[in-house]
């Protein structure tokens, strides 16, 4: 089963793309800053995951992680925080707010996938 709706906040069309190969068949929902995002999560009620990115314009993920933890809907979808070089005390951070995970780039599709399987109901085939 990949049904399991996704949510991808980055400002960075690649990680987009990338996120596209890596998770083949999972409905994805794009979203390219926290505000943006916030909007995306309004309409995709069905979101069951989210990976999120720190360091965007507009509302970045720190922001945007605490909105969707305040919030009496969303609170509950688990979000994975992408890690890059140097963010390391900005994701301790988001794991203090609230995130489920977090992944390290550069990760492998098989990383990324333990992850969303642990964190989602049925597993990722
Ligand atoms: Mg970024």
């Amino acid at each position: 089963m990949k049904t399991r709706k996704v949510l991808v906040v980055d400002d960075s069309k690649l990680l987009h793309r990338m996120f596209e190969m890596m998770l083949r068949g999972f409905p994805l929902v794009h979203a390219f800053d926290g505000r943006e995002a916030l909007d995306r999560l309004a309409e995709h009620k069905d979101v069951e995951l989210i990976l999120l990115d720190i360091n965007m314009p507009r509302m970045n993920g720190l922001e945007f992680l605490t909105a969707v933890k305040a919030h009496p809907e969303f609170a509950r979808i688990p979000v994975v925080i992408i890690t890059t070089e140097g963010t390391e005390d900005d994701t301790e951070r988001g794991m203090q707010a609230g995130a489920a995970a977090y992944v390290k780039k550069p990760f492998r599709n098989e990383e990324l996938l333990g992850v969303i399987n642990r964190l989602t109901a049925s597993p990722a085939a």
